[in-house]
């Protein structure tokens, strides 16, 4: 196999287990959401309205496109890996388990830095008309809208790894662990449907937050806390439509 089909390989590989885990995530949470469930879940559907089934192909579409996106970054990933530069270490005994937690906290931290900064970026009226007007063509999202993005977007969104790996000292486990649950938290903010018991704290941006987002465009930027938003006061609870 010369280099060129092992490249591609590694990238249809790395693709189709970004696809596995998001269609794992989004999935089930459709599947008992929206195929499945029953009426004590419906009325906690933020959009009493359900979507249109072609409005869920195109946030398909979009998401496996994003993916593919995504798996694409394993060759920039690989050969940052071995020109040695990045704060990457072997063993968890290297920094310990209490580094490894931090570190995924950490990761959390910069990615919703980097999420709320970019996304108030892309809501320019320019880049909002040539770009993220492709997600929020998704006024009534579901779990498959998490990743649809237009393509510069999906690229875009994907900056945050470098400054992780080039700035924490980070394990490939913890890495691995912080992108899934990205992955996993980003379906829940498109769920479409209000889960009391997934709220943690005032601090933390929900799927009712996260829906008005797509509803109003000038408020909610946030990813994972309120906090970006309510310190820059774009933090806005909504009233529920029907
Ligand atoms: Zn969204
Ligand atoms: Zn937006």
């Amino acid at each position: 196999m010369n280099f060129q089909e092992s490249s591609i390989g590694l990238w249809l590989l790395v693709s189709a287990f970004f696809v596995a885990r998001y269609v794992l995530m989004a999935g089930i949470s459709f599947l008992v959401f929206y195929v499945y469930s029953g009426k004590g879940a419906k009325s906690k559907k933020i959009q009493k309205k359900a979507p249109s089934t072609q409005k869920i192909t195109k946030e398909i579409f979009y998401s496996l496109l994003t993916l593919l996106i995504y798996g694409s970054g394993i060759w920039l990933f690989i050969g940052w890996l071995e020109a040695g530069n990045t704060l990457h270490y072997e063993n968890i005994s290297d920094y310990g388990i209490p580094y490894f937690i931090v570190s995924l906290a950490l990761m959390v931290v910069i990615h919703d830095t980097y999420f709320y900064w970019t996304h108030r970026l892309i809501h320019h009226r320019f880049l909002f008309k040539h770009i993220h007007k492709v997600h929020h063509q998704f006024t009534n999202p579901t779990p498959w809208s998490a990743f649809s993005f237009h393509p510069l977007e999906a690229v875009l969104s994907m900056g945050v790894v470098p400054i992780i790996i080039f700035c924490i000292p980070w394990h490939q486990s913890a890495l691995i662990a912080f992108i899934s649950f990205m992955t996993l938290y980003d379906v829940y903010i498109h769920l479409g449907y209000d889960l009391k018991q997934l709220r943690l704290g005032q601090w933390q941006n929900t799927a009712e937050d996260h829906n008005h987002h797509h509803q109003n465009a000038r408020v909610n930027f946030g990813l994972y806390f309120r906090i970006w938003d309510q310190l820059m006061g774009t933090y806005k609870k909504l009233p529920r439509t029907v």
